[in-house]
């Protein structure tokens, strides 16, 4: 739904890549279109919209930069007629992907006093009277600030609110548990939802619960693959420096070179099929990569020696039984 080949290039800030997705412009012609009667005249009306995607824009920088503070991969914004997605891929620890999510509302809860110092500026200055359009337009950017942080904040999975309730769970539950308890929670939520679009006709709610029960079920699908992950048999000679998790045995990592699956602790790093080295291991638990040598136990001397090295990009690929990504 959100490919990259429907979406064109706004512009790169931060180093973060923002695309618009073309139903943008379907949404806008019919919010504004429908919004016509508020404002004197049809300028004002998209002037709130796009104010509203500022504040979506904000929202969206907000779990980017933070989702690179904690030691994440973010460089994608799109923009759709829903809203924002930022395709942000934290460390899987619970406390970088809080993080990463909590600064999106942040961002939302920092512009409420400004907005509001400026609302009171403006009633102040007797804008009401003087100005009655600009007066509307920030009185309406402030309700919708307000109204984004409330419906992001609601505990339903995959809403900000339901992303915070997973990572704060996953240090009580784990990550599968955690993850399949937020999607269930989150499932209930989308049918309240979609009976409330029903309730009040509305075809934007109606959408958002679609969307909604979409990630829903590719969240529980991959909780449940955790699940059977986590049940796999352990290499207790070797362990993952950064989060401590011995390796599954299994030929999980694949060889980008000639695509050759294999077990690389069995093989010590090395493609067994076109003889390829690889400096940097995978690890399938928490998703980074580490020099294969921090990877032992007993740092024996045959196991760090310095092998070839590689750009970061070129080593194991991603195992290809579990979705890589949760968002
Ligand atoms: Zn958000
Ligand atoms: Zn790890
Ligand atoms: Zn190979």
């Amino acid at each position: 739904m959100l490919s990259r080949q429907r979406s064109f290039h706004l512009f790169r800030f931060a180093g973060v890549d923002v695309y618009l997705h073309w139903w943008w412009f379907l949404a806008a012609i019919y919010e504004i279109q429908g919004g016509i009667s508020r404002y004197s005249s049809i300028g004002w009306n998209i002037a709130e919209y796009l104010a509203l995607f500022v504040i979506v824009l904000m929202h969206e920088y907000g779990h980017a930069l933070m989702c690179r503070k904690v030691g994440g991969i973010a460089n994608r914004i799109v923009l759709w007629p829903l809203g924002g997605v930022a395709y942000v891929d934290p460390p899987m620890r619970p406390a970088a992907i809080l993080w990463s999510i909590v600064a999106g509302p942040a961002v939302n809860v920092a512009l409420w006093p400004i907005l509001s110092g400026l609302e009171t500026l403006a009633r102040a200055s007797g804008w009401a009277y003087a100005n009655p359009n600009a007066y509307l337009l920030l009185h309406n950017v402030w309700w919708i600030n307000i109204a984004l942080l409330v419906f992001n904040m609601l505990p339903v999975y995959p809403l900000d609110g339901g992303k915070i309730l997973w990572s704060l769970l996953w240090f009580v539950m784990g990550r599968a548990r955690s993850l399949m308890a937020a999607t269930v929670l989150g499932f209930v939520g989308a049918i309240g939802l979609i009976a409330l679009a029903v309730w009040s006709r509305s075809l934007w709610l109606g959408l958002i619960a679609a969307y909604m029960v979409f990630n829903c079920w590719g969240g529980w699908k991959h909780a449940r693959a955790l699940i059977q992950f986590a049940k796999l048999p352990r290499r207790d000679e070797f362990q993952c420096p950064r989060c401590k998790t011995s390796p599954p045995i299994g030929e999980f990592w694949k060889c980008n070179h000639c695509n050759q699956g294999f077990d690389t602790f069995a093989k010590q790093a090395t493609c067994p099929s076109c003889g390829t080295k690889f400096a940097e291991t995978y690890c399938l638990d928490c998703n980074q990569r580490s020099p294969f040598s921090e990877w032992t136990r007993d740092r024996s001397p045959l196991l760090s020696h310095s092998l070839d090295s590689h750009s970061p990009d070129s080593d194991f690929a991603e195992r290809a039984t579990t979705p890589a990504e949760i968002r």
